[in-house]
């Protein structure tokens, strides 16, 4: 123990989770990486002791009639924790947010923007809240600021190679060509009933889809005396839609709805008076599409004196975003379209200027998405929040960001039960000595794929544009391993975006956004164990097996089943916390009496992976057990939401659940997330077992050690937004290490060092 007691945070007796007992000493002011295996506990000791401790003692300092508001939290389960100051988890969760929050609203620069343009743009049309997209006088009425609308898309309803003549012009039970709402466009006499509609004029497709109701002027003989022509959509909305006929085709609609960008304000959110108003030519619209990077020299090359001070705080938070590798976003950017790791750096960049000190920060993986190049930014950045007097406590696995630490511990020996001590507490070069697993898989040399497959085919991808891509033609080598590679923000996810919208066969893309989840589902419900595991019960206990859930009649009654209580909170972000009644186990008290093998289902659902699989051997779904147990995540509890799990923990529950897939396309964005490399290389063995057995693997990834393994790397570049869409490079990892173009050779070179 330290001599200058004040200097550190003593945790002393922590016992969450997997945590055995242990006491561990934090420098403040300093920067401490956790390493270790996944599952070995460093959450559990960061997230689950630190800061869950931290927010229930800010919580006792608020007045009582204050604290009948607040969630209650349990006490963390740990002895003490001295010096303990207020801390601030900044992960990879998206910030509480809904379609409103764009990147510009969560960091407060729009609402300086907004200032600035009502002092400073011409003409003045109010004071700030006149340019809030979420106030009545500034949000655009079309959209009401969300700078998207919801409408049924006209392509779905009508088939528009087709005439009116066809079978199917109109894909809607009724409007069936020879039906009688068909009938009202048929005998109208405006339209020929031979032509296409996509080549109707604007004026006729204009009629024929949004006319509003009119008598016609000279009607045919067969038109009924009193009718009326109504365009085909605002028909659906006042003849169906709104009607009891829309209730019974709910499932047809559902599929015709489409969002768009709102047409009235083409997604700025505004409406067309804050639009007129400018700053050298630019609206408050057009400002929030620049690049932050570009937004900042604009913002440089005001000289207005009456902006001085918004100019001044204006660059400080635009060079923020900048400086953290966040440049090429836009402030209109929606909160909920960022990856984990975008999240994660938006809200650094938030707190980086704070005159805030003596704050605990803990972070997340915050090297996830970035390349190493990106790394260095990201490095400055942590510095900086450590200089300004904080002490920053960092989960990480990426060698770059482990070596920037002040102060390591190392959790292990392994995952779950196997894990939870304190492997080794010093310095970097202290770890690199300490024969930890760690240690020893930091001073490890991967070497470069000398063997690479050969590609069976290629699939021809020609002149990609999604997002930034800047008309990329690229050949995708199919039946091997591929690396996307590049700077983040460069466009690796739109390229494979691209590439799964073109491709014909079976594909699995497991990407960072891609899987839903909700609290109610855990890694048992997704990989259909629950209903397995109910009916052994049921047929143990000779009862019904919906008892057995917590969906239905086993749900406890206090928490409906979720195992939590989720409490709203007006100046923060929502709080969870474990159910009191059911202690988080989701079922109600008198279902807990019926066993199965001496276990209850509250029991058996709180089993690892690894114990579910020793406890059910030789069942018909063991095999599901053990592709969990493949892909390395053997120490996950069946019961754990999967909320709890992080991106790369998610995406490799889904890749579990299609481990006997043949001749599939697999895309995955940074599998390795949360990986310590020792888990890479268990996760390499998976990967080439699935490319042995006929699959294409195209993984985005940045860790070196999965780069030097592929037999085919793609690398875009070289920069983020504008700055990136082009491919730099395209070859094996051996070819990576002749090329003059990639960024990442540098990288692979000093790695082999
Ligand atoms: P790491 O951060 O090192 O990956 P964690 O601290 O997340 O490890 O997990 C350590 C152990 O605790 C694992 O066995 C994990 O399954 C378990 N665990 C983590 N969070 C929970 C939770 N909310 N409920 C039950 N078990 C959990
Ligand atoms: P990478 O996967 O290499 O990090 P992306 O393909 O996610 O890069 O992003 C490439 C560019 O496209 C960036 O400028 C990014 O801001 C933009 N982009 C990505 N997703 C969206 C989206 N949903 N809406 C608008 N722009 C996006
Ligand atoms: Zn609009
Ligand atoms: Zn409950």
């Amino acid at each position: 123990m330290p001599s200058d007691t004040q200097q550190w945070i003593r945790i002393i007796n922590a016992n969450e989770n997997n945590l055995k007992n242990i006491t561990a000493d934090i420098p403040k002011k300093k920067i401490t990486v956790f390493t270790g295996v996944s599952g070995s506990g460093k959450s559990s000791l960061c997230h689950d002791t630190i800061a869950a401790e931290s927010r229930r003692e800010l919580n006792e300092t608020f007045p009582s009639f204050v604290q009948q508001y607040l969630p209650k939290y349990g006490r963390p389960r740990v002895g003490r924790i001295e010096n303990l100051p207020v801390t601030i988890v900044l992960d990879q969760k998206k910030p509480a947010s809904n379609s409103r929050s764009t990147v510009g609203t969560y960091t407060d620069i729009y609402a300086m923007l907004r200032l600035l343009y009502s002092r400073v743009g011409r003409p003045f049309i109010g004071y700030s809240d006149a340019f809030s997209f979420n106030h009545p006088s500034g949000m655009c009425p079309r959209c009401e600021g969300i700078g998207e609308v919801t409408d049924l898309d006209v392509h779905k309803l009508v088939d528009f190679d087709k005439s009116l003549n066809d079978e199917g012009v109109i894909n809607f039970p009724a409007f069936t060509t020879g039906a009688w709402r068909w009938k009202r466009y048929a005998y109208s006499g405006l339209f020929d009933l031979d032509k296409k509609i996509r080549d109707y004029s604007p004026e006729e497709l204009d009629l024929f889809l949004y006319s509003p109701q009119i008598k016609l002027d000279n009607p045919p003989d067969n038109w009924p005396k009193s009718a009326k022509f109504e365009g085909i959509v605002p028909r659906m909305y006042r003849s169906v839609i709104t009607q009891k006929e829309g209730k019974r085709h709910q499932k047809i609609l559902d599929e015709m709805v489409s969002t768009y960008q709102c047409p009235e304000c083409r997604g700025s959110r505004v409406n067309e008076k804050v639009r007129s108003c400018k700053i050298n030519g630019l609206s408050i619209a057009d400002f929030a599409e620049l690049p932050i990077t570009e937004a900042a020299e604009f913002v440089r090359s005001i000289e207005d004196p009456v902006a001085r001070d918004l100019k001044k705080e204006l660059t400080l938070r635009l060079s923020a975003l900048d400086e953290i590798g966040l440049g090429y976003l836009t402030l209109a950017r929606g909160v909920n379209t960022l990856s984990g790791g975008e999240a994660q750096r938006t809200k650094i960049a938030k707190y980086i200027n704070s005159a805030l000190a003596d704050i605990v920060y803990v972070f997340d993986e915050p090297s996830a998405g970035l390349h190493y190049a990106d790394i260095e930014r990201l490095k400055r950045s942590l510095l900086k929040l450590r200089d300004h007097g904080n002490t920053i406590l960092i989960v990480e696995h990426h060698p770059e960001v482990i070596r920037l630490a002040d102060h390591i511990i190392d959790m292990g020996p392994l995952a779950g039960s196997g894990g939870g001590e304190v492997m080794y507490a010093g310095s970097y070069e202290g770890l690199l000595e300490s024969g930890t697993l760690t240690g020893k898989s930091l001073s490890k040399i991967v070497p470069v794929n000398k063997n690479p497959r050969q590609a069976k085919e290629r699939y021809r991808l020609r002149h990609a544009t999604f997002h930034n891509l800047q008309d990329v033609s690229v050949d995708l080598p199919l039946g091997v391993l591929t690396v996307v590679a590049g700077a983040a923000g460069s466009g690796k996810s739109s390229l494979m975006e691209q590439f799964r919208q073109e491709w014909n066969g079976p594909v699995i893309s497991i990407g960072q956004k891609s899987i839903g989840t909700t609290s109610r589902s855990t890694p048992a419900t997704y990989l259909d164990l629950s209903d397995e595991i109910r009916a052994l019960f049921a047929k143990a206990n000779n009862v019904g097996a919906a008892l057995f859930s917590f969906n239905s009649k086993g749900a406890c009654p206090a928490c409906n089943g979720k195992g939590v209580i989720v409490t709203g909170m007006h100046f923060m972000d929502p709080i969870e916390t474990v159910c009191e009644v059911c202690d988080g186990t989701r079922y109600a008290s008198d279902v807990l009496q019926y066993k199965l093998g001496g276990r209850s289902i509250a029991e058996v659902m709180g089993m690892s992976v690894d114990e579910a699989a020793a406890f059910f051997a030789g069942q018909p779904f063991s095999g599901r057990l053990d592709a969990m147990q493949r892909v390395g995540l053997g120490y996950l509890r069946l019961n754990q939401s999967m909320t709890t799990l992080s991106g790369g923990e998610l995406q490799r529950v889904k890749l579990a659940s299609h481990l006997n897939e043949k001749g599939t396309l697999f895309i995955m964005d940074e599998p390795t997330e949360g990986l310590h490399p020792d888990d890479i290389r268990k996760l390499m063995v998976l990967f080439d077992q699935l490319v042995d057995e006929g699959n294409s693997l195209f993984l985005i990834e940045h860790r070196l050690d999965v780069i030097k393994q592929a037999d085919w790397v793609i690398e875009l570049g070289p920069g983020g937004g504008t700055a990136g869409g082009r491919v730099l490079f395209e070859g094996t990892p051996g070819d990576m290490l002749e090329s003059r173009e990639s960024i990442t050779r540098p990288y692979v070179e000093k790695s082999m060092e």
